[in-house]
């Protein structure tokens, strides 16, 4: 079969922030890009952040970068590497600057310069009070980035491929990565795209959970695709758990909320955090934050019939500051839960958030490989940017406002990298029909019907799975149960089908290739979570309850050929100013 080809000189898969940064850095410098995307552009999951961006600004309150740093290895529970933390902080302001000037209308104090609000983890002076670094846009940051950054591609041509899935990378036999095979959702038609350089910019996998803050979209595809291609994914053991989802629904609330003034309570209506974190209090690191809810609701001292959840209150702010500064969330408390957040306090839990492993990238956005056991070696050509890709800025625990960043610098990092390879390697690389007709059976499978195992029903056991083996606190016994009930899942999915109607519509199809990208991403979550004997950031072992810096102060990489796992140095040594050794972590 002669697939149609379409030939670029990057394909971008991607159209959240992370993609869109990059892809118009790119387009700016006069490169041919393809930007596909399973959704409309600016419905990628980065439209719906709330809270802000981070950068040392000092507009509000005084700061800089090195003191942003600091918060951001410690927020990693020193498991990021400090090279690449050390060039996202530097480069935040004008990170920030730049969306001023593409358009972003960021809310501003009464002189005028970019507001800035109190957020999770934030210090000045090396650990010492609050600081104020969170540059928003109301409570609709993402929103206001993502459109912006969308309208600048148009203006510079970039080349839109708007509901397009990629099913899989294309790979020469030397390794090379040559392109992606994709489908058009609307009429089922496949083409390759060719191209000299690859960004994978596919966002997270919040998905793999039952409740999660995650768009539907969010299943890990471009994770997948790169274990398929042979490439490890780092540290997929640490999963952030958002201290403030709407209970039972995942909705999220943001750290804004707190930022605002807002905290949390137990039954006793108790201002809990106080004993968990005496300094910061509500502003604690996410992961303290959610273990100490977690920690409340296991004491018995949650709050509702069923004990499962505490209070977010904001009852005694000024209730005009809220319509200002938090409308959106007060608009969704109204629509889902029918209560006024300026009068009423909303119902929280701990909820699946963010993916800090991924596809492991240098800070120049290249996919980075162990080569042989030996040193790491760059893919050529092939670049990873956003929430899929571990580069690693967050290490064992992301800070609030921090993914906003960690994507626009990244995204912008990656491209200008790009733009380099691309003035050295003029030419593509001959694709064998053979290479590009390999991935045509990963969707073939899928024209097969008949009554086996559910798409849907496989989906929800696994997010049901993953919540109850892998969730808030780990022990040895609880994750060994998971593998097998994840193993089980990946078996059982060899049986299923798309159910025997007449017509088997397209997004049948690529539901079911999402959800095998979740299985295999699934497994690798809680492989490396089981082979993790220690506590450090998200990751919470009851049996293993201290970090062991001699033993594990080393980041994870999961291998799908074997299901084995290997573990490579973090790179503790910054760009130009002293490391940050480990130290207790308190707040
Ligand atoms: C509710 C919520 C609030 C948040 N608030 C904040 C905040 O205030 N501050 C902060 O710093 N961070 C926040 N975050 C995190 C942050 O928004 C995300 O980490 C970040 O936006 C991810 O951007 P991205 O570009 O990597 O991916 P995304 O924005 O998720 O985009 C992924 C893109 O990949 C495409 N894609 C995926 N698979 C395929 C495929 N197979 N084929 C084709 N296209 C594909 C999708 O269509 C989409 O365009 C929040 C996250 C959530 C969920």
């Amino acid at each position: 079969m002669n697939l149609p080809r379409r030939k670029f000189d990057t394909l971008i898969i991607g159209a959240g922030g992370g993609g869109l940064r990059a892809a118009l850095q790119l387009s700016q410098a006069d490169a041919r890009v393809a930007v596909v995307s399973k959704v409309f552009p600016t419905r990628s999951h980065t439209v719906a952040a709330q809270g802000g961006v981070n950068a040392a600004l000092a507009n509000v309150l005084p700061d800089n970068w090195h003191w942003h740093m600091f918060d951001t290895v410690k927020g990693s529970d020193y498991l990021g590497d400090q090279d690449a933390i050390e060039y996202m902080c530097r480069a935040a302001p004008q990170a920030v600057y730049e969306l001023e000037h593409f358009g972003v209308p960021f809310s501003r104090q009464q002189d005028g310069r970019i507001y800035q609000r109190r957020f999770g983890g934030q210090s000045r002076d090396f650990g010492g009070e609050q600081a104020a670094r969170t540059c928003a846009a109301a409570d609709r940051t993402g929103h206001a980035i993502l459109h912006t950054l969308y309208q600048q591609n148009l203006r510079a041509k970039t080349h839109f491929f708007d509901e397009f899935f990629a099913i899989d990378l294309v790979r020469d036999r030397e390794g090379y990565i040559l392109g992606a095979f994709v489908m058009e959702i609307a009429t089922g038609e496949v083409m390759i795209i060719e191209a000299k350089t690859t960004l994978i910019a596919t966002g997270g996998v919040g998905q793999l959970f039952r409740t999660n803050t995650n768009a539907l979209i969010n299943t890990g595809d471009g994770m997948a695709m790169a274990l398929r291609a042979g490439i490890p994914l780092q540290d997929m053991e640490f999963v952030q758990f958002h201290p403030t989802g709407i209970a039972g629904k995942g909705m999220l609330i943001s750290e804004g909320a707190r930022g605002e003034g807002g905290f949390l309570v137990n039954c006793e209506g108790e201002r809990f955090m106080e004993r968990y974190a005496p300094q910061a209090k509500d502003l604690a690191s996410r992961d303290v934050v959610s273990r100490a809810i977690a920690t409340e609701i296991r004491g018995g001292r949650g709050c509702g019939p069923g004990k499962d959840h505490v209070l977010l209150r904001l009852d005694h702010l000024d209730s005009d500051m809220i319509r200002k500064r938090l409308p959106a969330i007060r608009d969704m408390v109204l629509t889902f839960l029918h209560l006024d957040l300026c009068d009423t306090p909303a119902p929280v839990a701990p909820t699946v958030h963010y993916t800090m492993g991924g596809i492991p990238t240098n800070r120049f956005g290249q996919v980075v490989v162990p080569e042989n056991q030996g040193p790491e070696e760059t893919m050529p050509g092939l670049y990873a940017a956003g929430e899929c890709a571990c580069v690693s800025v967050h290490g064992g625990n992301r800070l609030g406002g921090n993914s906003l960043l960690d994507i626009l610098v990244f995204g912008r990092a990656a491209a200008n990298h790009i733009i380099g390879y691309l003035a050295e390697n003029r030419y593509h690389r001959p694709m064998s029909d053979e290479e590009a007709e390999k991935s045509m059976a990963r969707l073939a499978r899928w024209d097969k019907r008949g009554e086996g195992e559910s798409i849907d029903g496989l989906r929800t056991e696994l997010g049901n799975v993953m919540e109850d083996y892998c969730g808030v606190f780990r022990t040895e016994e609880i994750l060994k149960e998971g593998i097998s009930r994840v193993e089980e899942l990946v078996r059982r999915m060899d049986d299923a089908t798309l159910k025997d109607h007449s017509r088997i519509f397209n997004t049948a199809r690529v539901e079911a290739m999402e959800l095998e990208n979740l299985m295999d991403v699934a497994l690798a979550t809680v492989i490396s979570a089981y082979s993790r004997k220690e506590s450090r950031g998200a990751h919470s072992r009851m049996d293993y309850p201290d970090r062991d810096d001699l033993h594990w102060l080393r980041h994870s990489l999961y291998f799908r050929e074997d299901r084995s796992i290997d573990y490579k140095p973090v790179r503790t040594k910054p760009l130009s100013v002293d490391a940050f050794p480990p130290k207790a972590r308190t707040y």
